[in-house]
Order: structure tokens, then C-alpha cells, then sequence
């Protein structure tokens, strides 16, 4: 399926991330139970991270999609990032990709990693999404962007610059950092618009369920917490349960607010928990 076709006018794209699961935590095998539970949800599309947590040696990003594609019938998004990879790396990656069929890639510059030293190939995003648009141009490209600013960036309109010049170097989508003040994506949105940027985009939303995962998850991205979310994160910390339902209620919440406002799309990062995700959208399954 084309993926510009899950976008328009009165359509809400309600998409998923996953992430190839550890060796440890049963490697590629672990990763059938947690489709066969998002596969309930009917997503519009799943993305699979790569490397994320610099877990490149497990990385099974290719394979995980293939089967997302032929065992679930879901369109795949690879993502794909480039700061640690060569370019006779993307260029195996991108021939595994395009003989198992996956044909949509987030295209990523990747975490900067105090341990690892960078191949030099390529600098940032935008320079990966030209490479890839001029060597295999059926591709659709889709790439990340920031409500709050990239972490590594103090200026919010020169990081949009930035994004604009990814859309015009062939990023047909974008994906934002997971944020949890729907204010801020909205002015985001309005500045993107102001800069020509006219491309779908997709709110990133993380139902994070403990308090020591939400504040691990902000200390990585530079998400701002609102009061209201500090303030359920400090009354239930003690009850996990509690705390679970209530940080669902809290992205349920903040999903009808963006639909509400026409949002593009909510990409729900699933943390591999199909239960979460499937309380979450079937909250919202009658906005589809
Ligand atoms: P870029 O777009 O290259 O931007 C990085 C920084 O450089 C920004 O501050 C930007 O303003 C600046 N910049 C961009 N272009 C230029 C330029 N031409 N000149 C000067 N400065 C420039 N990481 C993983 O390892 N694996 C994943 O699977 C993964 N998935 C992700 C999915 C989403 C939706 C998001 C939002 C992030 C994901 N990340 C993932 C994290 C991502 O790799 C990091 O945030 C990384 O630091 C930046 O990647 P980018 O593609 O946004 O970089």
C-alpha cells in the first residue's frame, strides 16, 4: 500500500512503533506474541526502530518488518538510521529491504554514542534521505521531527529549518518525538506550516506506564512533563497499578484532544505492550 494514501482530508492515520525485542528477551521469536496482539487494533501501518538503546548487534529491523508485512498484512516502516553506518552498509540494507519487499523507511541520523565513532558518511538525516532518494528512488521516506526542539538543538525555529530541509530533500511524512503537552505540538505545527512545510504529520504519543520509564524516557528526549502529569506521577507512584490506568487516561486524553484538532496522525509508541495499545485505541476506535 501507497502510504500517502492513509492521509487527507477527515482521515486519522492511527499508526504503532515496535522495536526488535533483545536475545535476551527471546530475539525475533518474542516478537509474534506482541504482533499478534497490535494486529487486534488494525493499525494503519507498524514501524520497527533500529538500533534504538544502541542495540545494533541485535538489530533484525528487516526481518521483523517482512513478517509484519507477509505474516500480518500491516505495511511496514523500517527505520534506518546512518550516523554509524557507511554508505556500503545503507546500500546492503537498502537491497535486504527492497528484495523482502519493505518499501517505506524512516530515514534517521541516529543518537550521537560516546563509545562508538561515527563512519563519516554521512552527518545528519538529510543527507541519508538524498543517498537514498537518488539511489533507489521507489522508496517512500518518512522522517523524525521534534514539537520540543531535538535535544541537541537551542533553537527551535533553526531546528524547523533544519526539518524543512529533510522534507525538501525527500521526506514525504513526518513523525514527531513523543510529547505530553498537546500545546506545544500545536504551535509546533503552526511554525511547520509557516515554513512550508506541508507534509503529514504524525503526533507521537508514549503511554509510559511507571514513573522511573517516564522520567528515563525525558531524561533521553528532553520532553517537558506538564504539572497535571507530574502531579498523577507523584500522587500514584507507590501503586502501579494505579499509575498505569492513570497514564493511559493521560494519552487517551491527549489522543481525543489531537483528533479533536485535526491532527494528521498518532503514532503510538507501543513499548511492545499490546494491551496497552489496545486500551488506548479502543478508546478511541469510533474517531477512526
Ligand atoms: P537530524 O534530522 O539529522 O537532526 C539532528 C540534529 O542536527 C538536530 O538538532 C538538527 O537541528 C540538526 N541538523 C539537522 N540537519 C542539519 C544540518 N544540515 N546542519 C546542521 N545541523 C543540522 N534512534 C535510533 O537509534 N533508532 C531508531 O529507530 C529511532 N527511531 C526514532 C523515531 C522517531 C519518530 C524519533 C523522533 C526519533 C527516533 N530515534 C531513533 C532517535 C533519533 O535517532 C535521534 O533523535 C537523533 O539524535 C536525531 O535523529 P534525526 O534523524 O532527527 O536527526
Amino acid at each position: 500500500m501507497d502510504l500517502k494514501e492513509l492521509f487527507g482530508e477527515n482521515k486519522i492515520c492511527l499508526s504503532l512503533e515496535i522495536f526488535p525485542p533483545k536475545r535476551s528477551q527471546g530475539g525475533i521469536d518474542a516478537i509474534y506474541q506482541t504482533l499478534d496482539g497490535l494486529k487486534e487494533v488494525r493499525p494503519a501501518f507498524i514501524s520497527c526502530t533500529y538500533g534504538a538503546g544502541g542495540n545494533l548487534a541485535d538489530n533484525s529491523t528487516c526481518d521483523i518488518c517482512s513478517i509484519i508485512k507477509d505474516k500480518y498484512h500491516i505495511p511496514p516502516i523500517a527505520h534506518l538510521t546512518c550516523l554509524n553506518n557507511s554508505k556500503a552498509d545503507i546500500d546492503l540494507i537498502l537491497s535486504r529491504l527492497k528484495s523482502a519487499g519493505v518499501n517505506n523507511i524512516l530515514a534517521l541520523r541516529g543518537d550521537r554514542r560516546p563509545d562508538v565513532e561515527p563512519r563519516h558518511d554521512f552527518s545528519y538525516a538529510c543527507e541519508l534521505i538524498s543517498y537514498i532518494k537518488e539511489k533507489e528512488p521507489g522508496f517512500f521516506i518518512s522522517a523524525a521531527c521534534y514539537p520540543e526542539g531535538h535535544p541537541e538543538s537551542d533553537d527551535l525555529e533553526q531546528d524547523i529549518d533544519h526539518l524543512k530541509h529533510k522534507v525538501d530533500c525527500g521526506a514525504e511524512h513526518l513523525i514527531s518525538q513523543l510529547f505530553f503537552n498537546n500545546d506545544d505540538f500545536y504551535a509546533f505545527r503552526d511554525k511547520c506550516a509557516a515554513k512550508g512545510i506541508n507534509v503529514p504529520i504524525e503526533a507521537g504519543i508514549m503511554p509510559v506506564t511507571s514513573k522511573s520509564g517516564i522520567l528515563r524516557m525525558v531524561s533521553m528526549c528532553g520532553a517537558s512533563i506538564p504539572s497535571r502529569l507530574a502531579k498523577l506521577l507523584n500522587r500514584f507512584e507507590d501503586n502501579p497499578k494505579a499509575l498505569a490506568d492513570a497514564c493511559i487516561a493521560y494519552a487517551i486524553n491527549q489522543i481525543i484532544d489531537l483528533i479533536a484538532n485535526d491532527v494528521d496522525g498518532i503514532h503510538l509508541y507501543t513499548m511492545n505492550k499490546p494491551d496497552v495499545a489496545a486500551r488506548i485505541f479502543s478508546a478511541v476506535d469510533a474517531m477512526r
